[in-house]
């Protein structure tokens, strides 16, 4: 069987690996380099409990079918690729501040336990005053998203699938209702199936009827990088809290992230900026004297209703979209249920099917960090 993927972000290189271990010809085609969107400027968590709490709904119970995969995944990556990635789990402290309202938290078992404000600090020095108590979530994990999709694209070309960069796939062919090839500048390609896994650009390949695109709108996030001042350590543990979260990375720490509707637009803003700190700095007050050394902005994939889009949308036409903020925890789920789906026709769950929409009007509810109106301050050097 060939296969044709779009988009060489964290879904489509995944997929493209599964289906060449299961046997498949893939090609994936990317308009400009691998990982290039949304999965280079990801924090990089594995946030099952902190992005979706410990419910029980369609995206909460597939983030911990993923979150369970990752140990195996990543150490197959890391052995056949020959790459570290930084899988690290080693939990999460979810943070309350004074005078906060307390989370809607459910009960807590085995995998949440309640610590004094006095506890987290033991375990994050860092931790200021403020705090009024934590959560800790022992199975949260992170990840170096930017080693991930190089061990990812190494693993991929290593089970015989081809990447062609810059190459961006324009518009797709239909023959009696069937997807059968997909035009670039350079060539038609032909195939037996093909993956939009676009992220937040899915929805903008011509030649789809209408009710066959997928429905992404991108969801803008700006991440702040920052390092320490020489002879003080990076924090252990990923730390949310104060509407933003704070990752440990290569010794350094990101801060995100803003969320904004803004079309595609990806640039980078002094709001976003001030706002990020002043809200790491609530959590973590010695932060002010780290040293801004990057600052990243990135597209996240959205359907309206925040579930993923996983299924077959026409004929010899699959989506692997709107992962929206758990992109890279859903990535060993997605490439599962998408393999198994293309090579044995087994069912995805119809909570993700991309046709959800068809016929209806959904609007995209989408909260929105208040940054905007943070944006005094001078702009700092980015170093
Ligand atoms: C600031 C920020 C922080 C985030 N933090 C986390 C986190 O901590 N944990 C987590 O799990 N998720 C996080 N996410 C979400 C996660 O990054 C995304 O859900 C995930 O990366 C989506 O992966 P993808 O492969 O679908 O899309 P992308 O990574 O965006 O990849 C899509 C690729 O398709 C290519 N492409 C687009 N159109 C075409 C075309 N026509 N032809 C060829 N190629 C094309 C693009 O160039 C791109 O390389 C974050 C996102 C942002 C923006």
């Amino acid at each position: 069987m060939k296969v044709v993927i779009i988009g060489a972000g964290v879904a489509g290189l995944a997929i493209g690996w599964k289906l060449a271990v299961g046997g498949a010809k893939v090609v994936v085609l990317e308009r400009a380099q691998v990982g290039n969107g949304a999965t280079l400027v990801s924090g990089g968590m594995l946030a099952a409990t902190a992005e979706l709490g410990s419910v029980s709904s369609p995206d909460a119970d597939f983030a911990r079918q993923a979150n369970a995969l990752w140990p195996d995944f990543a150490a197959a990556l890391e052995a056949q690729s020959g790459f570290a990635i930084g899988y690290r789990r080693n939990g999460a402290l979810l943070l309350r501040l004074k005078g906060e309202a307390a989370r809607p938290e459910g009960p807590l078992s085995g995998e949440r336990t309640a610590l004094t404000a006095d506890a987290a600090r033991q375990m994050e020095p860092l931790l200021g005053a403020e705090i009024e108590n934590a959560i800790f979530a022992p199975h949260e994990a992170q990840v170096d998203s930017q080693a991930l999709c190089r061990a990812l694209a190494v693993c991929f070309v290593q089970a015989g699938g081809e990447v062609r960069a810059t190459e961006t796939a324009v518009r797709f062919e239909l023959t009696g209702g069937r997807v059968t090839g997909v035009v670039t500048p350079f060539t038609t390609h032909r195939a037996d199936a093909f993956v939009i896994a676009a992220g937040a650009w899915s929805a903008r390949i011509e030649g789809l009827p209408p009710e066959a695109v997928p429905p992404v709108v991108p969801v803008k996030g700006e991440i702040i990088v920052l390092s320490p001042p020489a002879g003080v350590a990076v924090p252990s543990h990923v730390v949310w809290g104060n509407g933003v979260y704070i990752v440990p990375r290569r010794e350094r720490v990101l801060v995100g992230a803003t969320m904004e509707l803004a079309g595609f637009d990806t640039s980078l803003t002094k709001s976003a900026l001030t706002w990020l700190r002043r809200q790491a700095e609530g959590l973590m007050p010695s932060l002010k004297d780290w040293r801004l050394s990057e600052h990243w902005a990135g597209l996240r994939p959205a359907a309206p209703d925040g579930l993923p889009l996983l299924g077959q949308s026409v004929d010899g036409l699959f989506v692997a979209s709107g992962q929206y903020r758990n992109g890279i925890l859903f990535a060993p789920a997605v490439a599962d249920v998408l393999s198994r789906l293309i090579l044995e026709r087994i069912a995805v769950d119809p909570a993700f099917d991309p046709r959800r929409f068809a016929g209806t009007k959904s609007p995209l509810i989408v909260p929105q960090t208040p940054h905007k109106e943070g944006g005094n301050g001078a702009w700092p050097t980015v170093s």
